[in-house]
Order: C-alpha cells, then sequence, then structure tokens
C-alpha cells in the first residue's frame, strides 16, 4: 500500500520528502504552485534531483502534484481560461522532470455556462496542452457537485476523457469524500460504486485516490473533509478503500484537516490491518 498525505512544498522537494518519510508516508502530494493565487516558485533543480534520489532509495510510490484551485478550465471569462491554459502548461513542463508523476486538477465550475458546455472546454484545454510527447499522466478528480462544479459524475469525466485526442495520458483521481457528496454509496456499496466506475471510465483509468471523510451527509454536495473517522463516511468505510483488492499499488492521499502529527496518526491507523469485525 501506497500511502501518505497532502504536504506544503514550502520549504523545497527534498525537505518534503523528508517529512513524508518521518510522519510513515511512502508517497505525497504537493501543491505546484500557490493553491488561492497561482504564483510560482522558481524551479531549484538541484532540489528536486535530492527528493528523486531520495524517492528512489526509499521506493516511495507515484507522487501526486495537484494543480491550484484557480485553474477553472471551463471559466466563462476568457482571462481565467487563460491563466488555466498557461499555469498547466508550465506544470507538465516541470512535472516532466520528476518520473511518474501524476498531476491531478479539478475539471472546474462551468460558472452558469452549463455542463456540457464546460466539459468542452475542459477537453478543449486539454487539447491545447497534451502533446505526443508529453510524459505526465493528468489526473481529473472526482468532484462533490459544488455550486456549478463539472465531474460530479463518472460519466461526466468520461465525457470529458472522450473528447480528448491524447486520452491515454489522461487518468482520474477518486476523492472519497467528493464521491461520497456527489451520491456514491462508498459506505454500503463500494463494491458497486467501483463497478459503476469500471464501467463508465474503466478502472484502468484509476490512478490515485483522495482519503477523506467527509463532514457532510451523502448527496450533501458540500465537500467539506473531515478527519478519518470523525465524518459520514467512518473509519470501517474508508479501510474498505484503502485494502480493496482492486486498488492496490494506487497512491492513496490523505487531504483530511490535520497538522503534520494528525497526519502520522491516520496514517499509522489506517496502516494496522484491519479487524475482523470490520
Ligand atoms: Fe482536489
Ligand atoms: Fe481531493
Ligand atoms: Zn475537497
Amino acid at each position: 500500500m501506497f500511502l501518505g498525505c497532502h504536504l506544503s512544498v514550502s520549504n523545497g522537494y527534498l525537505a518534503m520528502g523528508q517529512q513524508a518519510l518521518r510522519l510513515g508516508a511512502d508517497t505525497f502530494q504537493f501543491f505546484t504552485r500557490n493553491p488561492r493565487g497561482g504564483a510560482v516558485k522558481a524551479l531549484d533543480r538541484a532540489d528536486l534531483k535530492a527528493l528523486i534520489d531520495l524517492a528512489n532509495k526509499n521506493n516511495l510510490g507515484p507522487l501526486v502534484a495537484h494543480a491550484p484551485y484557480t485553474l477553472n478550465p471551463c471559466a466563462a471569462e476568457v482571462r481565467i481560461r487563460n491563466f488555466a491554459l498557461k499555469s498547466m502548461a508550465e506544470d507538465l513542463e516541470r512535472l516532466a522532470l520528476l518520473p511518474g508523476a501524476l498531476y491531478n486538477f479539478h475539471p472546474g465550475c462551468h460558472v452558469g455556462q452549463g455542463t456540457e458546455a464546460g466539459i468542452r472546454q475542459t477537453a478543449a484545454l486539454l487539447n491545447e496542452v497534451l502533446t505526443a510527447d508529453t510524459s505526465v499522466t493528468v489526473l481529473l478528480e472526482t468532484m462533490a457537485g459544488k455550486g456549478s462544479e463539472i465531474g460530479r459524475s463518472f460519466g461526466e469525466l468520461a465525457e470529458v476523457i472522450g473528447l480528448v485526442k491524447f486520452e491515454a495520458k489522461v487518468g482520474v483521481c477518486l476523492d472519497t469524500c467528493h464521491v461520497f457528496d456527489a451520491g456514491y454509496d462508498i459506505v454500503d456499496d463500494l463494491d458497486g460504486v467501483l463497478e459503476e466506475f469500471d464501467r463508465e471510465l474503466g478502472l484502468n483509468r484509476l490512478k490515485a485516490v483522495h482519503i477523506n471523510d467527509s463532514l457532510n451527509n451523502k448527496s450533501s454536495h458540500k465537500d467539506r473533509h473531515a478527519k478519518i473517522g470523525q465524518g459520514q463516511i467512518g473509519l470501517p468505510a474508508i479501510r474498505k478503500v484503502v485494502y480493496h483488492p482492486k486498488l492496490q499499488l494506487l497512491p492513496f492521499v490523505l487531504e483530511t484537516p490535520n497538522e503534520p502529527d494528525g497526519y502520522a496518526l491516520e496514517i499509522k491507523m489506517l496502516r494496522e490491518p484491519p479487524q475482523e469485525d470490520n
């Protein structure tokens, strides 16, 4: 099992890898740039190389880079769509230097243009940035369906991918809080949800999983993460996700409201094998 958490990149790449190891993680996620702005730091190649060496030496699983929240490929405003295009192109160029890295982004908010228009615009962005030479796998994250978010169903993600020329370079990151909020019953019917994912998208598209409990009930469309075992999904259901035979070798990344110490505890708790009565 590759299990880790979201970490701050503020002290650099190597520091992030070292922190992951201290927390008992063997994968992690980080923002490619300021999540609420979009500014990017100059690339320190020596620091990135040091992380790659550390990752190899310690057999870390695939690392997940998360695009900033301000990246909206299906914004109504051209200026915002252009920012998405420029940021994604730059991020992919940089991540090409980090072998095996996955690039996760939110498929966007259509802001009143309608779901179909949003789907077309997000696919159009991918068709502009992805080329035959792109080495990074880009992941569409499953969304809670808050506001005008697209990607609230596996079918919507499949529609986006169906419009992308280099579709082999596109995967999906399943977020447990988001799919539950979107209405998928991962508590009582995880197998059924994974079967539906397989029918709509193909399980081979699934490249990473965000492990979060949800503050709110199924189908609430709220997207409020909770600590593991302190939300409406609960520890037994989260355990079934990380131990599911069809999901092994995927990077599992916690994005729970925690400081590093809290992440270390959740990682430890999830690594303990499931109890019989689960
Ligand atoms: Fe996300
Ligand atoms: Fe997430
Ligand atoms: Zn979320």
